[in-house]
């Protein structure tokens, strides 16, 4: 039998479970893992990753009953509400097998750690407990913040892991994620909460809520790209919006996205040759070139910023993603987007991990 808290919060729109929960132990005064736990949450001292997705359940009832919250608005702190069309977050995507390792590392939801507006988080630093982290920063599509104006940022500035996250082992590849990282940790929730060793090693504790100067301000096209991009995650079944130049769902628009992407980065400099004028092209090859590398340079440490291991990964770092995603929505935008796409898609090996990937996604820029 689960006894309601004597006080609890109300959840922020668009907040994750993540937040919510650091942002409650805050308040109370307990450890987030001691909150988890009487949430039910954990399996002896794990707290999986897997809870930001979706929710059981028996776990949604038991956070409704602890932390006196409705269902309705607990289902509302998982990203599969938050972003209902976006295919990464649903079971056949996931596969039944698949574990928040092989999320964390296919890199199409980030589980492992969480892009971040500094000034967002100081807007919200005097809510009730803290900093609010909304859901959408672990999505690989969010690289502005529409309220700031601005590229999030991504790394703690002192520590340099990326944000919310256990850091990465020497190897090059994600510690085991959680939930939350230093879980037992009682910190302010903009606090940074990776640890440089394990054990007893207390949290890096920076506040990521200080101004920083993270790259210029967005171009028009960049802002564009995002609004396009967020409001089809949000969509709902039934809405249709436009790309190639046709009506479409908001899931083939999405899937599009991900095949021209890796059209993109699979036949660089093609694009660049095709379009002129392309913005922040550097940005784009950057990610291109870290991306074709053999897969054996790939297994050395974190370089550009991202480790998944995923041929189509997206990048990690919101600047490299804004520069990426507004070439491949212009793409997708443009009345000769096809004939620029059938070219990239003439120089793309058929014997190649980047076909066969491509053959999988069934988008309307699929190759004949
Ligand atoms: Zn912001
Ligand atoms: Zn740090």
């Amino acid at each position: 039998m689960t006894t309601p808290l004597p006080r609890s919060l109300d959840p922020a729109q668009g907040e994750l479970l993540a937040s919510y929960l650091l942002r409650l132990a805050h308040q109370v005064g307990i450890s987030p893992l001691d909150l988890a736990h009487r949430c039910g949450l954990t399996t002896g001292t794990v707290l999986s990753a897997q809870h930001l997705v979706r929710l059981a359940d028996h776990h949604a009832e038991q956070i409704a009953t602890l932390c006196r919250l409705d269902l309705a608005e607990v289902h509302a702190l998982t990203l599969v509400e938050q972003a209902p069309s976006y295919a990464p977050l649903h079971p056949v995507y996931l596969g039944r097998h698949q574990s928040h390792t092989t999320m964390a590392n296919d890199g199409r939801v980030f589980t492992a750690f969480s892009r971040y507006c500094p000034d967002c988080l100081a807007d919200t630093a005097d809510q009730p407990g803290g900093s609010i982290w909304p859901g959408s920063w672990r999505l690989p599509h969010t690289f502005l913040c529409p309220r700031h104006q601005r590229p999030l940022d991504w790394r703690c500035p002192q520590c340099q892991a990326p944000a919310f996250s256990n850091g990465y082992r020497t190897d090059g590849r994600w510690r085991p994620t959680q939930l939350t990282p230093a879980p037992r940790s009682r910190l302010h929730p903009a606090r940074c909460r990776h640890r440089l060793g394990i054990g007893q090693v207390p949290a890096c504790g920076y506040r990521l809520d200080q101004p920083s100067a993270t790259g210029n301000a967005p171009t028009a096209a960049m802002a564009h790209t995002q609004q396009r991009l967020t409001e089809a995650a949000r969509s709902v079944a039934g809405q249709d919006i436009g790309s190639l130049g046709r009506p479409t769902s908001p899931q083939r628009f999405l899937n599009d996205v991900r095949a021209v992407t890796l059209i993109i980065c699979s036949t660089w400099p093609a694009a660049a040759e095709t379009l002129r004028d392309v913005e922040h092209l550097d940005a784009v090859a950057a990610h291109a070139d870290t991306r074709n590398r053999a897969a054996t340079e790939r297994a050395g440490p974190p370089e550009g910023g991202w480790l998944a291991r995923s041929v189509d990964r997206p990048p990690g770092d919101p600047l490299r993603a804004a520069a990426l995603m507004t070439l491949v929505v212009r793409i997708l935008d443009a009345p000769d987007g096809q004939t620029a796409l059938a070219r990239s898609l003439s120089r793309l090996p058929s014997n190649g991990a980047a076909y066969r990937r491509l053959q999988r996604l069934t988008p309307t820029a699929h190759p004949a």
